[in-house]
């Protein structure tokens, strides 16, 4: 029987890459586009050697070929944490905007199906708690946020559209904040910084008081859903996350606890629209997908701390296509 192809936009990385080898798992080919801005070889490194496994290095914003069928698009492509979207706003615009655009048009001659990696960050700064798929979200549209919020915004917009205008058999999932191996340890989230930090014995540096909550999802948790829910026929948007929700200090604490670190955690400037709270409420991906996450974040975090002290301890410099 023939194998099922996939094209992963954003492929090597961060979650990109673990889809990757779950599609390889699955017994599928696996075409990986990434134009390694955020993204990092040497999270697909092991995976050259499978003959159904190949990479091309590539802009999806400008013309996309692949030649041959096609039965599934991911769109991963984009910079995904803060300061890299503060860093390429206009990247970060053109990949969710004209990127969805030519991704979807790809999905469409070839009738493939199509899964657009959106966010919590529709949300923006969320006047409902937890935040359900029919809450349609508090943006700052030129606020330095802005730039993601909108851009997947735009891309959930353009999917409906091929879906509905097309007949693009779309899928769109809220992503809540994941976490997990892989993560670039100088990305400037949360939890890379926190870990490194403690790594390194430098101060942990929680933004404002601490009190903003976030609620963190495994990685493992977040891939089987998103398998899920390509599978499924649903095509509004549905959050994957993990609604265990915790404030920022209490997260430091815990990181502190774990790593051992004699670090201390110190006070800095909150960064302008950071959300105050953040849970997603996983109703829909309970009832549609028959999904909820496995993974506690004790177990979660021990394995994200192993790859995180083989980066530190083992004195490889961060990951990431900018360093
Ligand atoms: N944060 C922090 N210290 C850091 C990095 C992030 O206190 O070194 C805070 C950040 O202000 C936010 C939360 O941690 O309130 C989660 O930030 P992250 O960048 O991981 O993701 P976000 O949910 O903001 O996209």
């Amino acid at each position: 029987m023939k194998r099922k192809a996939v094209l992963i936009t954003g492929g090597a990385g961060f979650l990109g890459s673990h889809l990757c080898e779950r599609f390889l798992a699955e017994g599928w080919s696996v075409i990986c586009m990434d134009n390694l801005i955020t993204g990092d070889l040497s999270n697909v490194e092991a995976l050259f050697a499978d003959p159904a496994f190949h990479f091309e290095k590539r802009d999806v914003t400008e013309y996309i070929h692949v030649p041959g069928d096609l039965d599934a698009v991911l769109h991963f492509a984009s910079p995904a944490s803060p300061i890299d979207y503060l860093e390429l706003p206009i990247q970060t615009l053109k990949v969710g905007s004209l990127g969805t655009h030519k991704v979807l048009g790809l999905a469409r001659a070839k009738g493939a199906r199509f899964l657009l990696a959106s966010t919590s960050e529709c949300y923006g700064d969320p006047l409902v708690h937890p935040q359900s798929e029919d809450y349609w979200g508090n943006v700052n549209p030129v606020g330095p946020r802005g730039v993601y919020d909108e851009a997947k915004r735009f891309a959930e917009a353009m999917t409906m559209a091929y879906h509905r205008y097309h007949g693009v058999a779309t899928r769109i999932v809220r992503i809540f904040n994941t976490y997990g191996p892989r993560m670039r340890l100088n990305d400037g989230r949360a939890l890379p910084a926190f870990m490194s930090q403690a790594l390194e014995g430098r101060p942990l540096t929680v933004f404002g008081d601490g009190s903003q909550t976030r609620s963190f999802c495994f990685m493992d948790d977040l891939i089987e859903g998103l398998w899920r829910l390509l599978n499924s026929e649903e095509s509004l948007p549905v959050n994957i996350g993990n609604p265990s929700e915790m404030t920022i200090l209490e997260f430091a604490q815990k990181v502190v606890a774990l790593t051992g670190t004699k670090s201390e955690i110190v006070f800095r400037e909150l960064p302008e629209d950071d959300p105050k709270v953040r849970q997603p409420d996983i109703t829909r991906a309970r009832t549609l997908l028959n999904w909820e996450p496995k993974v506690d974040l004790d177990t979660g975090l021990a394995r994200t701390l192993e790859f995180f002290q083989a980066k530190v301890l083992g004195g490889v410099s961060p990951g990431g296509g900018r360093d």
